[in-house]
């Protein structure tokens, strides 16, 4: 029995990796964030239909026991969010940690993180950085993740409907840090915005879509 937590796209369908389609072939059921958008993307990859665990936000302490019983029972399920890699920035942690603590063997299956995307496109320095997840929405810890900046290079996940505050704050309280915004990863409309922050507040009202904010002193 294993667990294999199995990333998927985060835009591009072309973005699937062959191990990835293997594993959601042969698993006996696949634990989903949103079972309509697994089972499309299932439909996709001509990936035969499976049984469908839902996880999310609301039910992974509910669902968890139920599916370390599968896994002890013997069988071999995948678990995958909406995007990406599950549990960076999505609900998995909790399924993985109790899955370790039953001896269960986890196989994560590597594909699209959208920082990961942002960072490398940023042209700024990545060899070491550091990874904050969503931003605070009020400005006082908003403003001490973004001093984070200071020390490292650092990518956040940021809303296009609080883009613009943030840019405003940066303008005011960091003007001197070099800012990537990095939107619409893999998608049609990639795109990735640098320069000082008051130059790309002056772009701020077109930023639209999922957003990858990266921020550098150097
Ligand atoms: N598990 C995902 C991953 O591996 O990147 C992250 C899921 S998190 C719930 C969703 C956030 O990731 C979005 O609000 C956005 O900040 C970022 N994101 C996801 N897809 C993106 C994309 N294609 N382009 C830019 N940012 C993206």
């Amino acid at each position: 029995m294993a667990l294999y937590i199995v990333a998927t796209p985060i835009g591009n369908l072309e973005d699937m990796t062959y191990r990835a389609v293997r594993v959601l072939s042969e698993v006996g059921g696949v634990v989903s964030e949103d079972t309509r958008r697994t089972g499309l993307l299932l439909k996709h990859y001509n990936i035969p239909k499976k049984e469908f665990i839902s996880f999310n936000d609301h039910n992974a302490k509910r669902q968890t026991p139920k599916i370390i019983e599968l896994l002890l029972e013997g069988k071999d399920i995948a678990f995958t969010s909406d995007a990406g890699t599950p549990g960076i920035s999505d609900p998995g942690f909790y399924l993985i940690r109790e899955a370790v603590a039953n001896n269960i063997q986890i196989v994560p299956i590597p594909g699209a993180v959208a920082a990961i995307n942002g960072l490398i496109g940023s042209g700024l320095p990545i060899d070491k950085f550091f990874f904050y997840g969503f931003l605070p929405k009020t400005s006082g810890k908003k403003l001490d993740a973004l001093k984070l900046s200071n020390d490292f290079t650092v990518a956040y996940y940021e809303s296009p409907h609080r883009i613009k505050k943030t840019l405003e704050l940066l303008s005011k309280e960091m003007p001197e840090v070099n800012v990537c915004v990095a939107r619409e990863l893999t998608k049609k409309f990639e795109e990735f915005i640098r320069g000082k922050p008051e130059e790309i507040l002056k772009v701020a009202d077109k930023i639209k879509g999922e957003i990858v904010l990266i921020l550098s002193s150097k």
